[in-house]
C-alpha cells in the first residue's frame, strides 16, 4: 500500500514535471512561426507522452491548403510521411476526427494504434492534433489532460503566431508602400531637380536675352534719332496703336500718352487731313502697303514733313496688322524746295536768255538778207517802171534777191542745225521701270500738289527700244500737266492714275488720267501745236515735243476726255524690233531732238 501509494505520488510528480514542461512551451516561441510552434509542439508530446506518433493538422486561415506535420518513431517516420498519416486517419475516423474523440484506434499501415486527439481551439478552427501509442490503455486521465493542455497552449501560441504574421504582413506591406513612395518622392525629387536647374538655365537665357533686346533696343532708339525715324504698329481692328519713342518726339507728344488716330489728327496739317482721312479709308478697306507724305503743324506753328511707309500684314476687313516707319523728312524738303526755287528761276532765266539770244541771232543774221531783198526788190520794181522798162537791171536785182533769199534760208538751217543737240541713245528699256524712275522724282512735288498718286505698272511688259531720257522727258512732261491741271480742284480728291500695259501683241501702253480741267472736244488738236498754252508760265511746246518724241518711236501720243472729269493722255510704242529699230521719219527725229531736256521740263 505504502509503496503504491509511494508511486503514485513518484508519477503525479512526474505529470506536474510534464504540465511545467509544457506550460513553458509559449516562452520558446515567442514571435515564432506556426510551423516551429508545431514542430516544437510535437517534439514536447512525443517525449513527453512516450508515443509511437503525434499528428498535427493546421488549418489555413486563407483558405489554403491545410499544413500536416507528424513526428513519430523513426521506423514510422521513415515509413509513412505526414501526408499519409492525415490521409489514414481520415480514412479511419472521416468527420469524427473533427469531433472531440477522447480516444479510439486506427491502422496506419499494417499496425494498429490507440490514439487520442485535441482540438486546436475551442471549435478546432485552428487545427487538430492526434497522438497515437502502440499501449492498449493509451490515453491515460493525465495523458488526456497533458494533450489538452498542450493543445490549447499551441493554440494561443499559433494564433498569436496568426496575429503576429498579419502584424508582420502589414509591416512589410507598409514598409514595402513606404519603400514605394520613398522611390516616388526620390523620383520626384530627382524630376524637381531636374526641372529647377533647366528653369535656371531658362531664365538665365531670358535674361540674357532680355539684356541683348534692351542693347538692340537701345541701338535701335539711338538710330531712330539719329535718322529721324520712328516706328509703329497700328492693329485694325481695334486701333491699338505701338510707337516708338522717337515717333513720341516727332509728334512732340508726351512719352508713353495713348495714342489714337483722334490724337494724331490734332497734328495733321489742316490742309493734308485728306492725305490721312484717305489713308485710313484704304487701310479699313484692306489696301496693301502704304506709303506716303503729310505735312504736320506742330503747337509752336512750324510745320514738318513726314514720310510713312507701311507694311499691312493679316486678312481684309480691319483684321490686319500694319508695321511701318515715319521719317521726318523737313529738313530733305527745305532743301528740296530751295533747290526747286533755284533751278525753276535759273530754268525762268535759261528760257528767257536762249529765247533773247535765238531772237536777237536770228534777228541779225536774217535781217541783213531780208534788207537786201526787199532793196533789190524795189530796184528792180523801179526798173521795170522805167520807160523803156530796164529788163537786164532788172534781171541782175532780181538774181539777187534770190541770192539773198537763198542767204536768208541757209542761215534758217544753220541756226535749226546749232539747236538740233545730242543724237538719241537707243537701248531696250523697260517701261514699267522707266515709268517708276518717274515717280521718284516726281514724288514729292506731287505730294506737295496734294496729288494722290495711284500707279497701276505691269511689271511683266516686253521690253522696248528707246531712248531712256527722251521717254522720262515724255512721261515727266504727262504727270506735271495732269497735276498742273488739277491745281484747282478742291472738291474731289486729286487723283492721278498712272499706268502701264500690253497694247496688242507688238505695242507697250502708257496712261496718264486726271481729275483736273480737261479740254473741250474742239481743242484736242490744238493742244499738241507748238507755242499753245493756257498758262500763266506754260511755253506751250511740251506736248508737242513728247510727240514728236513718240512719233519718233514709231508710236502714237493723243488726249481723250474722260467721262468723269479730267483727261487721260496715253502713248503707245512698239515693243521689240519694230521700236526704234524701225524707219522713222528723219526731219521729225531732228527737230524733236534739237531740244534740251530743260525746255520740257515744267514748273510745277
Ligand atoms: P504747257 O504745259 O507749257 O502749257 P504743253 O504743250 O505741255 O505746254 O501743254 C499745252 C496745253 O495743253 C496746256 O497749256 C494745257 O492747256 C493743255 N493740257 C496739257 N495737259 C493737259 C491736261 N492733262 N488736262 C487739260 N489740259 C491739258
Amino acid at each position: 500500500m505504502l509503496e503504491t501509494h509511494t508511486e503514485e505520488v513518484a508519477r503525479l510528480r512526474g505529470c506536474l514535471n510534464d504540465l511545467v514542461g509544457i506550460m513553458a512551451l509559449p516562452a520558446l516561441w515567442a514571435g515564432g512561426e506556426p510551423q516551429q510552434i508545431v514542430a516544437t509542439l510535437l517534439d514536447a508530446l512525443f517525449g513527453i507522452l512516450q508515443l509511437a506518433f503525434v499528428f498535427v493538422r493546421l488549418n489555413d486561415p486563407d483558405a489554403g491548403p491545410w499544413i500536416e506535420m507528424m513526428r513519430g518513431t523513426e521506423l514510422l517516420e521513415s515509413m509513412h510521411p505526414a501526408r499519409e498519416f492525415g490521409v489514414a486517419l481520415d480514412a479511419s475516423l472521416g468527420d469524427a476526427l473533427l469531433k472531440w474523440l477522447p480516444s479510439a484506434r486506427v491502422s496506419i499501415g499494417t499496425e494498429e494504434f490507440c490514439v487520442a486527439s485535441a482540438r486546436l481551439g475551442a471549435h478546432g478552427e485552428i487545427g487538430i492534433v492526434v497522438a497515437g501509442c502502440e499501449r492498449p490503455g493509451f490515453p491515460e486521465q493525465t495523458e488526456k489532460l497533458l494533450l489538452q493542455v498542450a493543445a490549447n497552449q499551441a493554440a494561443m501560441g499559433l494564433q498569436q503566431a496568426r496575429v503576429l504574421s498579419a502584424q508582420k504582413q502589414v509591416a512589410r506591406e507598409l514598409d514595402q508602400r513606404v519603400a514605394q513612395r520613398t522611390a516616388e518622392l526620390a523620383k520626384a525629387n530627382e524630376e524637381l531637380r531636374k526641372e529647377i536647374i533647366e528653369r535656371r538655365l531658362t531664365e538665365e537665357k531670358l535674361r540674357h536675352e532680355e539684356r541683348e533686346l534692351e542693347r538692340s533696343e537701345a541701338f535701335l532708339a539711338e538710330a531712330q534719332q539719329l535718322a529721324r525715324i520712328g516706328s509703329f504698329s497700328w492693329r485694325v481692328v481695334n486701333d491699338e496703336i505701338t510707337w516708338s519713342e522717337q515717333l513720341y518726339r516727332i509728334f512732340a507728344f508726351e512719352p508713353g500718352l495713348r495714342i489714337t488716330l483722334e490724337r494724331v489728327a490734332t497734328r495733321i496739317h489742316p490742309d493734308d487731313l485728306h492725305i490721312m482721312r484717305e489713308m485710313v479709308d484704304r487701310v479699313r478697306r484692306g489696301a496693301g502697303d502704304l506709303e506716303f507724305e503729310h505735312r504736320l503743324l506742330m503747337p509752336d506753328g512750324s510745320v514738318k514733313y513726314l514720310h510713312w511707309l507701311a507694311h499691312g500684314t493679316g486678312e481684309k476687313n480691319g483684321g490686319s496688322v500694319y508695321t511701318g516707319a515715319v521719317q521726318d523728312v523737313t529738313q530733305r524738303r527745305h532743301a528740296e524746295e530751295a533747290l526747286a526755287q533755284a533751278r525753276s528761276e535759273l530754268a525762268h532765266v535759261t528760257r528767257v536768255t536762249s529765247l533773247g539770244v535765238l531772237t536777237a541771232s536770228i534777228a541779225h543774221e536774217v535781217s541783213q538778207p531780208l534788207a537786201g531783198i526787199v532793196t533789190n526788190a524795189s530796184t528792180c520794181a523801179r526798173m521795170l517802171a522805167s520807160d523803156p522798162p530796164n529788163v537786164e537791171g532788172a534781171r541782175e536785182t532780181v538774181r539777187r534777191t534770190i541770192r539773198d533769199g537763198n542767204r536768208a534760208s541757209e542761215v534758217i538751217t544753220r541756226l535749226r542745225d546749232l539747236f538740233r543737240g545730242k543724237d538719241l541713245i537707243v537701248e531696250s528699256v523697260d517701261l514699267t521701270e522707266t515709268t517708276r524712275e518717274v515717280i521718284a522724282l516726281t514724288w514729292s512735288e506731287l505730294q506737295r500738289n496734294r496729288v494722290i498718286l495711284r500707279p497701276e505698272l505691269d511689271g511683266t511688259l516686253p521690253p522696248v527700244l528707246a531712248d531712256r531720257v527722251q521717254l522720262q522727258q515724255v512721261i515727266l512732261n504727262l504727270l506735271r500737266n495732269a497735276s498742273d491741271a488739277m491745281v484747282d480742284v478742291e472738291d474731289r480728291p486729286r487723283e492721278l492714275l498712272i499706268r502701264t500695259e500690253p497694247d496688242g501683241d507688238h505695242h507697250v501702253r502708257l496712261s496718264v488720267k486726271d481729275v483736273g480741267v480737261g479740254f473741250v472736244p474742239q481743242d484736242v488738236d490744238k493742244l499738241f501745236e507748238a507755242f499753245h498754252t493756257t498758262k500763266k508760265e506754260g511755253m506751250g511746246i511740251g506736248l508737242s515735243v513728247s510727240r514728236s518724241i513718240i512719233e519718233r518711236h514709231n508710236g502714237r501720243l493723243w488726249a481723250t476726255r474722260n467721262d468723269g472729269p479730267g483727261a487721260t493722255f496715253s502713248f503707245s510704242i512698239p515693243c521689240g524690233p519694230a521700236g526704234m529699230g524701225g524707219a522713222g521719219d528723219p526731219g521729225m527725229i531732228r527737230t524733236a531732238a534739237g531740244i534740251d531736256a530743260h525746255h520740257v521740263v515744267k514748273n510745277l
